[in-house]
């Protein structure tokens, strides 16, 4: 995940409620992709640092778990700019350029230069920073299978070219999908920081119960006594992630009968929401900052660790090396 500050509940929905659970099942690496912030932020990297901090704490308030899980600041694994380096070497330009993030988010942010090597590039620091632990699977939604897509790509590429001993060495990762349901923001569209209509994982409640306040609702229930339709409201969205069943139902009934208001079908949802946050609340703020850099730092570590395990069969692989240092 990029460092670009405190996350917010799509963020959670989205991705990090679903880390936690692989815990169980796997031996997972999450990092905080510092490099990444650079190819659009690249002019001002004064809130990176502040930024990563934040992130590394909604990592831990979520229930990511050192003890479990390899948590780790990609800055601090220099591994992953090497692999970067020489996987540029073998990734054509055109498939870079056929990233449809590319062409989107340049006209996305129209305010910023984006016609550098480094946003161009990404896609390759993203095959990196997968490849260099040498996965079975990536975790991710279904708006990011493209993205692994290309990362096998790059592996398929480069065995290819390049063997040790007659076998692969970046076996190609599979893409493990995870729930990851649509969040809407306040303003109805998707929720996301660049559109301000977030609410964050650390928002208290009075702030959460304001924010559903504002939020839109079906344009038709402009009057308590208007009836509605859920479907074409956003609350109603938030109500089928946060909600059961049963509150689920009574919302959809109370608005096509008019039996319910907005206010209180916001209630509801806001009641829902504090739920989930409490506890991720209380767990951020046992956390001081000094237990999170060194968390960061020794999990840097542990990937350093094993990210260098793959260097040194890459490095044989393509034969960058002197024939003492492999031991061959
Ligand atoms: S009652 Fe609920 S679902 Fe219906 S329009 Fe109002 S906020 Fe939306």
């Amino acid at each position: 995940m990029r460092p670009t500050g405190k996350l917010h509940l799509g963020n959670y929905m989205g991705a990090l409620s679903n880390w936690v659970k692989l815990q169980d099942q796997y031996e997972c690496y999450f990092f905080i992709a510092d490099w990444h912030a650079l190819t659009t932020d690249y002019a001002d990297t004064s809130n990176i640092a502040a930024n990563t901090l934040d992130v590394a704490l909604d990592f831990l308030a979520a229930g990511l778990d050192p003890a479990r899980s390899v948590i780790f600041l990609q800055s601090k694994v220099l591994q992953h700019a090497e692999l970067n380096l020489l996987l540029g070497m073998i990734t054509p330009v055109g498939w870079l350029e056929r990233v449809p993030s590319y062409k989107d988010q340049q006209k996305n942010l129209a305010n910023k230069d984006l016609s550098n090597f480094g946003f161009l590039g990404y896609p390759v620091l993203m095959a990196s920073d997968i490849l260099i632990y040498q996965p079975q699977f990536v975790p991710v939604g279904n708006d990011q299978t493209a993205h692994v897509e290309l990362t096998r790509e790059v592996a398929r590429r480069f065995n290819q070219f390049y063997k040790l001993d007659g076998k692969e060495v970046l076996p190609e990762p599979k893409v493990l999908l995870t729930p990851s349901p649509q969040l809407p923001g306040t303003d109805g569209r998707k929720m996301s920081k660049s559109y301000g209509n977030t609410i964050l994982m650390t928002d208290p409640e009075d702030v959460v119960r304001q924010k559903l306040k504002t939020m839109v609702t079906d344009p038709a229930r402009v009057r308590r006594t208007d009836t509605g339709d859920p479907d074409k409201c956003p609350v109603h969205d938030l109500h089928k992630v946060f909600s059961d069943v049963f509150t689920e139902a009574k919302v959809a009934h109370g608005c096509r009968t008019a039996g319910i208001g907005c206010i209180e079908c916001k209630g509801w949802v806001a009641d829902n929401m504090v739920r989930v946050l409490r506890p991720i609340q209380e767990r951020r703020a046992s956390f001081t900052e000094a237990q999170v850099k060194e968390i960061l730092n020794n999990g840097s570590q542990r990937a350093r660790a094993r990210a260098e395990e793959t260097m040194q069969q890459v490095r044989a692989a393509m034969q960058m090396t002197l024939s003492s240092e492999t031991g061959k």
